[in-house]
């Protein structure tokens, strides 16, 4: 971003510029310091000549004064590692340039000119993965937040929109195909080369630009918008891999449906491609026109993906079809506004998903993403609010803070207004900012008036980071139940004292003996404090809170056993249910960790457990999906969470023991369970999806209790599948337990998939992550196999995301694990920065582990930091983990 540097290196001394630049200390950008861009880019004109070590790029822009911005003598277009080749003002060369760090500053007499720079790069150099670059033959880029810079120098900041024509050139052979936003407009050939030139009248940012070429196949269909725009849509892929695109293609067709009956938003353009890449940093890009995806989000068969895996794919490519206009049309001023398309059209894409399959099911799992990554994000050191106010590299505030919690503010926006009024405010939204490159206050404003809220205090969401903590105790004294509710939002670096915020709860009061309440009501918390009454209770009632998890708040309640066995089994809010279930477990696990609970007590929790257990076994009229919900125990990593200083060794055995004595405990039902979901024919519907879900969580349950009968039953379905889930469901429980099937089945699914890199990264992450004692040993052994490279994305994470979220071999005592990630960083760091990165936060938890692990992690976090050369990425993620950021 290019905000309130000041005019340096007027002169164009060349010590000064490289002063500019300290790898050790990147500057700090903080939002306060925006300030609006003093030139219009009106037209960006494009021309490459494509090759795989050598591309050449001409760009030719029309530019004029901004009037709403302060006069500058200069324009600063930036750039990131390359050179200009020649650069022209107004058709004359010109030498009144000088390179300011990475950036090419040029001195400009008058109010309009048009100048062109040529570059060359090399994509095939290019490991980062930013900008233009090779793989596997075909050329891709990736811009967001700041790749374009890696290609051409531009003012790189997503409040310059410009409308961009393309021509681009390259060999017949090695790039059949070639692709750019907008629309076709020409092509043409010239002996072994031919070209295309493409025109997108929507004017973007450069974040948004993207060329794709290469041997490509498409399947096509098309879709006709509700104002009768034919549009033309495609999804390419490497040959081989056509017939694993039909999901993807529905699933984009059923997102441009659902975003004009929902949002009442059409596709603007007369074409739609997808095009499918395997060497990705993240999950896709939704490039005006042309979405370019990790081909994990795009290819699908039932033989190669899970359940999990379709629902990705389903929920991606809505994701980034939906930025089409929260997040292209309406783009964001800068990056600080990340969460503006960000957090909303994540809210779209998890109403999108739930609309298509279960939304009780799908509210659960968002809620368990939410309290798995962003809550331990919200209290460690890397804690920032959803609209952060500063930082060094942007590619480290892609977070789950700002997607996941975003999401969940812009939630409790629709759930105090009500889905009619929240559309309004929507609707609003988009009229007011069409075209234009907007902030957060100017959606909240837009939701203010739309749907006519009063989102003053509200507003303190956006600023504040740290997940709440809400009190919750009900008295009860004659006929009337007194409920009160107290917040406090902790201390997160740089904010010591938080302010209160509204916080909408929803709630019901259950009679105890007929099991039913009076209807739900909307409670909002404005203050640290707030009593209300409820009459007519003879009875103390029981108090059901934050149902369908209307706030991203901790629950801290007064709450007896009986209480919660009384919800888990009764409660007619399935979150609500999953809930009471989920505490009843954690409330158990922490008290052991911490209390030494003996063994009478633990008797009789585990039994109140499992008869809660056994009336969600028993209880036809819940599906399978939310079956599979209910009996899911809570992961080691929530149950720290709930801890000031977590022992994730005792976490973890004491987890497994509740594990194994409920598998005991229920071992009839759950083999009962089992025998009636064993054989149920494949399907994609909702009945086959849930029997697949609860058949290998009870194959989990079994295999603490009864090891020998589960890999008697994990290999009989291992051999009979006909699916990928219950084919990866049996070798996970297989790879956990020592045995001979162990052994066996893992050779053959790799020498049955060996061709097949989605699968392959698969076979990788089962064994990083399972709870075998030894999966350290294997997973060193797995980092030198012929398959694994550091160059590919996808693969690194299989391997080492896997063995980080794996809580026994990740803490083992030695500190080997922790060592084994600082290795991986180190390695990693000068190949793929921004992947290295995101493996720093695993380590920047020491302060809520205990001494003896913090201290090595600790050290393996120093050692890193002492490495002579370090990207901003990691070097910014390691600073702010040792509390020097
Ligand atoms: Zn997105």
């Amino acid at each position: 971003m290019d905000i309130a540097r000041t005019p340096s290196n007027p002169d164009g001394n060349p010590e000064m510029a490289d002063a500019a630049v300290d790898p050790k200390n990147p500057p700090e950008i903080r939002r306060e310091d925006y300030r609006p861009f003093p030139w219009i880019v009106s037209e960006t004109r494009l021309d490459f000549e494509l090759g795989i070590d050598c591309t050449r790029v001409r760009s030719t822009l029309t530019i004029s004064r901004n009037a709403k911005a302060d006069r500058s003598a200069t324009i600063r277009l930036n750039g990131d590692g390359i050179e200009a080749t020649s650069v022209t003002v107004d058709g004359e060369p010109t030498q009144s340039w000088v390179m300011d760090g990475d950036d090419l500053v040029l001195t400009l007499p008058g109010d309009a000119h048009e100048i062109r720079i040529e570059t060359e790069i090399d994509p095939s150099a290019n490991s980062q993965l930013m900008g233009l670059y090779a793989s596997n033959g075909m050329l891709c880029t990736q811009c967001e937040a700041e790749g374009f810079r890696r290609i051409t120098f531009f003012p790189d900041r997503p409040d310059v929109l410009s409308t961009y024509s393309v021509r681009m050139s390259g060999s017949k052979d090695r790039f059949p195909v070639l692709l750019c936003n907008g629309n076709r407009v020409a092509t043409g050939e010239e002996g072994d080369t031919h070209w295309a030139e493409w025109h997108d009248p929507w004017p973007k940012p450069s974040y948004l630009f993207a060329l794709v070429a290469g041997d490509l196949v498409a399947r096509s269909d098309s879709f006709t918008t509700m104002g009768g725009r034919e549009v033309e849509l495609n999804v390419w892929v490497r040959e081989g891999d056509l017939d694993r695109t039909e999901h993807a293609m529905e699933s984009l067709k059923r997102s441009m449906k659902w975003d004009e009956e929902v949002f009442g938003r059409e596709y603007d353009l007369d074409l739609f491609n997808i095009v499918a890449v395997s060497d990705f940093n993240m999950g896709a890009m939704e490039n005006k026109g042309l979405n370019i995806f990790n081909t994990k989000y795009v290819l699908a068969d039932p033989e190669t993906a899970t359940d999990g895996d379709y629902d990705g794919v389903e929920g991606v490519i809505g994701h980034e079809y939906f930025h089409n206009w929260s997040g292209n049309r309406i783009t964001c001023r800068d990056w600080f506004q990340l969460s503006l398309k960000e957090g909303f059209t994540v809210l779209r894409d998890q109403l999108f998903s739930a609309d298509m399959g279960s939304e009780p099911v799908k509210r659960i799992e968002d809620v368990r993403i939410l309290r798995g990554v962003q809550f331990p994000e919200d209290s460690g050191p890397l804690a920032h609010p959803i609209r952060p106010d500063s930082y060094r590299e942007i590619s480290n505030f892609y977070t789950a803070t700002v997607y996941n919690k975003g999401a969940e503010v812009i939630r409790m926006m629709r759930t105090m207004a009500g889905e009619e009024r929240f559309r309004k405010g929507t609707d609003l939204y988009f009229d007011r900012h069409d075209g234009a490159a907007a902030t957060c206050e100017d959606f909240v404003s837009s939701i203010e008036d739309g749907a006519a809220l009063d989102l003053t205090r509200f507003r303190r969401w956006y600023s504040q980071a740290g997940t709440p903590r809400v009190g919750v105790t009900l008295e009860h004294d004659g006929e009337t139940a007194r409920l009160t509710l107290t917040q406090t939002v902790p201390a997160t670096p740089g904010q010591s004292e938080k302010q209160p915020m509204p916080i909408p709860l929803k709630l019901a009061l259950f009679d105890r003996a007929s099991g039913t309440h009076r209807g739900e009501e909307l409670v909002i918390l404005n203050e640290d404090r707030a009593e209300v009454t409820f009459d007519g209770f003879t009875e103390k009632p029981i108090l059901s809170i934050n149902r369908t998890f209307s706030a991203p708040v901790t629950i801290e309640r007064d709450v007896s056993r009986e209480e919660l066995v009384f919800l888990a089994e009764k409660d007619d809010d399935p979150f609500a249910r999953y809930e009471a279930m989920q505490e009843l477990m954690t409330g158990h696990l922490v008290a052991d960790v911490t209390d030494d609970v003996d063994d009478d007590e633990r008797e009789a929790v585990c039994e109140d457990i499992a008869r809660a257990m056994r009336s969600v076994l028993e209880d036809d009229q819940l599906d399978d999906l939310m079956r599979g919900e209910l009996l899911m125990m809570p992961g080691a990593t929530y149950v720290a969470e709930q801890m000031l200083v977590a022992d994730p060794g005792r976490i973890h055995a004491r987890r497994e023991t509740l594990k194994t004595a409920l598998g005991t405990r229920l071992a009839g039902s759950l083999q009962e369970l089992y025998a009636r979901t064993e054989n149920m024919p494949f399907s994609l519907d909702a009945g086959a999806k849930g029997a697949r879900k609860v058949k290998t969580l009870a194959l989990a349950y079994i295999a603490a209790s009864d090891p020998a009968k589960a890999v008697e039953l994990a290999a009989r379905q291992y051999d009979r599948a006909d699916n990928m889930t219950d084919r990866q469901g049996a070798l996970m429980v297989l790879a956990g337990l020592d045995s001979a099937e162990r052994t066996g089945k893992l050779l053959d699914f790799y020498n049955r998939y060996q061709n097949n890199a989605l699968v392959i990264d698969k076979w990788f992450a089962i064994q990083a992550g399972s709870l075998h004692p030894r999966a350290i040993e294997h997973v060193k052994a797995l980092r030198d196999h012929p398959d694994f490279t550091l160059k590919n994305p996808n693969r690194v994470r299989s391997l080492y995301m896997a063995f980080a979220a794996n809580p026994a071999a990740f803490h083992a005592e030695d500190g080997e694990g922790y060592a084994m990630i600082a290795d991986l960083i180190l390695e990693l760091d000068p190949i793929n920065a921004q992947t290295a990165a995101r493996f720093v936060p695993p380590l920047g938890r020491w302060r809520r582990i205990e001494e003896k692990r913090a201290k090595l992690m600790r050290e393996a976090l120093e050692r890193i930091a002492a490495a002579p050369k370090l990207s901003r990425d990691t070097f910014e993620q390691v600073a702010r983990s040792l509390g020097r950021g």
